[in-house]
């Protein structure tokens, strides 16, 4: 048997024993050293050989992750390793390490029970290190923590052992204040029991203190050997791989263990239900049920949702629910990734990550089960805050173009792909410039195609702050007449929708109206509502009024165009309850069809909105900055030119770190601006932080610089 083969022997005996798995993640702050770590660990206890791993980076299939240091896919890699004896199965998630990838970390963070949280030594916590252990101890998944680049604080920083020890518990003291904050003080990491680990992922070494105790190195050995130049030597008795897996297996749980305490958490079903204990107890023989992490589409097998069984077996042939998408498909083959590459295998029970084939049209986050039970995951709203228009170079690719777009936004949720279907245009919409830019990447280098793109554009929202009076919308024919009135709608209920606590869509009324009061809306407007679109609600509170059942899917379409496009500039609405207080319909169906209702009810939430004070919300960004004292006075000059405010400021030894927030408007070009006016001194990430109110003065200049834009008339009443 060769090596592969022999691996993959293992691996499928090893599946079955769930005291031997263990299903981790590596999280960090970009550029801590994250794939560096995945890379060397997949070296030694992984599949491909070593002198391969050293040339290629396993985990980044992309050239343009390798690039900026950041892996944006979450993909699976699998290791065995022996430790005391017995061989263990790791399955290594790779969660996305960039904040514009939020709903995807914590995705595939519901699907681990563990995580490495690596600590560049030389940088030291960073506001994305205590975002991503946030959401970590969120999902309850249990931490350890590396150390890294300990190489750097040798040869660059020249520290000694006593200040490299300062530094080490400096870091481990600002991890576990955070652990405490989130309430999981059993889980404080520690350096005499291993869960505390230093080292260098580029040299492939790394020591915990029962490993320094049990092979008898210390810190003036490590120090020694670099001074010697003999960076190989550390290698080989501190080995990386050995010292990092052997502290998974002792600290990080098994499946077994952790789904009895992490079920209740991550999942809101029925909690003495069968389906609960069988997840609970991890239980093979149970109801299958797949939470599902990321969607590949692969150009061959087509769909590939890669996902975590937490009960049950999953195997060709069987019948599931796609619960979110309230579909059925079968399973056609089940397999293990590691790393690019997919093996196929009998079937796959619960406690393991696998890669199912045949569930056509499945997205990430979607759950599947033998049963029709509550999903993992409420599909979230995510809010797209930029834009750009995407068209091919050869007219002759649009076809292409397309196909390729629709597998865009199945592989990334939070990318929207949408056409214009006045202008022809294909818009694509994601959660930054960097976001965008790795899309549009994609679409030249995958799928080959040779696009041009318009500068990105700032996506707005337009609302209202006050109520209007009772607004007549009338059909074209007359005979039809829709009362509308419009207000805001309940902080609660936005940001029940947000959250995807509520669906989107039409509203069964039985079912969801609890929520409603939940979120503030007075119990008659509850038991009322009709339809949720974006995070604008449409409420019938009519009485007895003929006609109204048939003739409801119209005035749903109607209120969707309405707030598909608002009054002021065409740009989405938000946060608008819209209701429906009378109308009257003609007798005859014929009569009250789509040309008819349609732009009535339109025109009626239209007017109704230019009664309630509307305005524009603009999209905000969190940005957490380091910066050396010197150079504040120029870091808040920066942003205050950006019509950025400081929200917080603290003094961190010789660093200040400011908290601020701006508009994504104003943040084209901060990367450079800030770079220059620091001298390149400064740390800094940001993170979207949803919409707010453009100010007053501006709101006149931005809805003209959009109409033009969009060719509108520049005056709204000559609006038709
Ligand atoms: P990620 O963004 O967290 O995945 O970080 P990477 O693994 O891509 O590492 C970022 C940069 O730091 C790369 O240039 C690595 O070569 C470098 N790096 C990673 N680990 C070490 C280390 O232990 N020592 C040194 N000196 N450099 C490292």
């Amino acid at each position: 048997m060769g090596r592969r083969e022999e691996f993959i022997a293992k691996v499928r005996k090893l599946m079955y024993q769930p005291e031997r798995i263990r299903n981790i993640g590596i999280v960090a702050h970009v550029d801590h050293g994250k794939t560096t770590l995945s890379d060397s660990l997949l070296a030694d206890a992984g599949i491909i050989s070593e002198d391969l791993a050293g040339k290629q980076l396993y985990l980044d299939f992309d050239e343009l992750e390798k690039k900026r240091g950041i892996t944006i896919q979450a993909a699976n890699i699998t290791l065995v390793h022996n430790y005391d004896g017995q061989e263990y199965l790791i399955n290594l998630i790779d969660t996305p390490g960039h904040v514009d990838f939020g709903s995807e970390v914590v995705r595939a963070m519901r699907a681990v029970d563990g995580v490495i949280i690596v600590v560049c030594s030389v940088e030291g916590v960073m506001p994305q290190t205590e975002t991503v252990l946030r959401q970590a101890l969120q999902e309850k998944v249990k931490p350890i923590l590396f150390i890294n680049k300990v190489d750097r604080l040798i040869k660059e920083l020249k520290l000694t052992p006593k200040e490299m020890q300062n530094r080490f518990l400096e870091i481990i003291s600002e991890i576990n204040e955070l652990i405490c904050k989130m309430k999981a003080e059993e889980w404080q990491v520690k350096v005499q029991d291993g869960s505390v680990m230093f080292g260098s992922a580029y040299h492939k070494w790394a020591l915990s203190m029962p490993y320094m105790q049990k092979v008898g190195i210390s810190f003036k050995d490590i120090i020694s050997a670099y001074q010697q130049g003999d960076e190989v030597k550390l290698f080989r008795e501190a080995p990386l791989c050995k010292v990092v897996l052997d502290s998974v297996i002792k600290h990080l749980p098994n499946p077994l263990k952790a789904q009895k305490y992490r079920i209740p958490v991550i999942w809101a079903g029925d909690k003495n239900s069968d389906v609960a204990k069988d997840m609970e107890e991890c239980d093979s023989k149970g109801k299958l049920v797949i939470m599902t992490t990321k969607v590949i589409v692969d150009p061959h097998a087509g769909e590939v949702a890669i996902g975590r069984v937490f009960s049950g077996v999953a195997k060709p042939g069987i019948d599931v629910y796609m619960i979110n998408s309230r579909r059925v498909g079968k399973i056609q083959q089940v397999s293990l990734y590691m790393g690019p590459e997919r093996v196929a295998v009998d079937e796959i029970p619960a406690g393991n990550i696998v890669a199912l084939l045949g569930l056509k049209g499945i997205s990430a986050g979607e759950t599947i089960s033998s049963e029709n039970i509550t999903p993992f995951e409420s599909l979230r709203i995510s809010e797209p805050v930029i834009t750009k228009t995407v068209e091919p170079v050869n007219p002759r690719d649009l076809a292409k173009l397309i196909e390729a777009l629709k597998s865009v936004a199945k592989e990334d949720p939070s990318v929207r792909v949408e056409i214009d279907e006045e202008t022809g245009e294909y818009k694509i919409s994601g959660m930054g410039e960097l976001h965008l830019e790795i899309i549009e990447h994609k679409l030249r280098r995958d799928k080959k195609l040779d696009i041009k793109t318009s500068e990105p554009i700032v996506v707005y929202r337009e609302t209202v702050l006050g109520k209007s009076n009772v607004v007549e919308g009338k059909s074209p024919n007359k005979h039809n007449k829709f009362y509308i009135t419009v207000e805001p709608l309940e902080d609660g209920i936005y940001n029940m929708i947000i959250n995807g606590e509520i669906p989107q869509g039409k509203i069964k009324r039985k079912e969801m109206w609890r929520k409603f009061v939940e979120g503030d809306m007075p119990r008659e407007e509850a038991k009322n509502v009709v339809c949720v679109h974006g995070t604008n609600v449409l409420i019938d509170m009519t009485k007895g009024i003929q006609h109204l059942r048939e003739t409801m899917e119209l005035i749903i379409e109607g209120f969707e165009n309405a707030v598909d496009k608002g009054p002021l500039a065409q740009e989405k609405v938000a946060k608008v309850k819209v209701k429906l207080v009378d109308c009257v319909l003609h007798e005859d169906a014929v009569h009250r069809g789509p040309a008819q209702v349609l732009p009535a009810v339109k025109g009626a939430i239209h007017g109704a909105m230019k009664q309630a004070n509307p305005t524009l919300l603009e999209p905000i960004q969190n940005i957490h900055i380091k910066v050396p004292e010197d150079f504040l006075g120029a870091v808040t000059r920066e942003i205050q030119s950006r019509r950025g405010q400081i929200l917080n400021m603290e003094q961190e030894g010789d660093l200040v770190e400011i908290l601020a927030k701006a508009p994504i408007a104003e943040m084209f070009g901060f990367a450079g601006a800030i770079r220059s006016a620091t001298e390149g001194r400064v740390l800094w990430s940001t993170e979207n932080a949803g919409f707010e109110r453009v100010p007053n003065e501006l709101v006149g200049d931005v809805i003209i610089n959009i109409r033009k834009r969009k060719g509108l008339p520049l005056e709204e009443e000559q609006e038709t």
